[in-house]
C-alpha cells in the first residue's frame, strides 16, 4: 500500500491557515500515514478491514438514527456494534448488522471518523461503479446526517467539501469527477442521499475553494 504524504496539507491544521491562500479558513488536513483527518471527532470502528486497492471514490450517503430523528449516539453506535435494540423498534430490525463509513458529517457540521482512509469501511454493500463491482473496495464513505427530502444544512456542504477537498489532495488516485452518491452505485436499492441533497451545489463550492 503506498501512502501520499503531502507536507502542505500535514502543516495546515484547522485554522493555521492564511487567509489568502484561496483555501477555506477550516480546510481539513489529511495524515496519509494515519488515514486520519485532523479536527475530526475519532471513534473507530471494528467494522473495517484491508483494502485491495488505492481509494479511487468518493461515496456520498445519508443516515439518521432513528430514521428521520437528528442529534443522539446512534450512528456511533451502529458503526461500534452498540446499538440498544430496545431503544427504537428499528433498532431491532437493524440488530446484528456490521457497518461503517470512513466519515459523518453531523447537521451542525461536526465531522466524525470511525476509519481510517486507507482501511475498507462497510458502506456502499452490493454495489457497481464504472462497471466495478464491490465498491468498498476502492471507496470511501461518507455520511450527510439527513434524510433523502429535507434539505442538508449550510454546514454540511461547506464540511463536505473541505473533506473532499482534502481527500483528493491527498489522495491522487481520487478526483472532483469521482464522487457519487450510494443511489448512483446501489441504483433500485439505495436512495441516498436523496433528490434533497445538490450536486451543482457541492460542485460549485469545491471549483469555489480550489
Ligand atoms: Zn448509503
Amino acid at each position: 500500500m503506498r501512502h501520499f504524504r503531502i507536507a502542505s496539507l500535514l502543516s495546515c491544521a484547522r485554522g493555521e491557515l492564511p487567509a489568502d491562500n484561496g483555501r477555506s479558513a477550516m480546510s481539513a488536513a489529511i495524515d496519509t500515514g494515519t488515514g486520519w483527518l485532523a479536527g475530526a471527532r475519532r471513534v473507530q470502528s471494528p467494522n473495517c478491514d484491508e483494502r485491495p486497492c488505492e481509494p479511487e471514490l468518493i461515496v456520498v450517503h445519508n443516515i439518521s438514527l432513528p430514521p428521520g430523528e437528528f442529534g443522539g449516539p446512534w450512528i456511533d453506535r451502529l458503526f461500534l456494534n452498540r446499538l440498544a435494540v430496545d431503544a427504537h423498534p428499528y433498532f431491532r430490525e437493524i440488530a446484528g448488522v456490521e457497518v461503517s463509513s470512513h466519515v459523518l458529517i453531523r447537521r451542525d457540521g461536526e465531522l466524525v471518523q470511525y476509519v481510517p482512509f486507507h482501511r475498507r469501511a462497510w458502506h456502499a454493500g452490493a454495489s457497481s461503479w464504472a462497471g466495478r463491482e464491490r465498491c468498498n473496495d476502492f471507496a470511501i464513505g461518507i455520511e450527510l446526517e439527513g434524510v433523502d427530502d429535507v434539505a442538508y444544512t449550510d454546514v454540511q456542504y461547506a464540511r463536505l467539501a473541505e473533506v473532499v477537498a482534502a481527500l483528493v489532495s491527498a489522495y491522487p488516485s481520487l478526483s472532483f469527477e469521482r464522487i457519487a452518491g450510494h443511489s448512483d452505485i446501489s441504483p433500485g436499492r439505495k436512495t441516498d442521499p436523496g433528490p434533497a441533497f445538490d450536486w451543482a451545489r457541492l460542485h460549485r463550492v469545491l471549483k469555489e475553494n480550489a
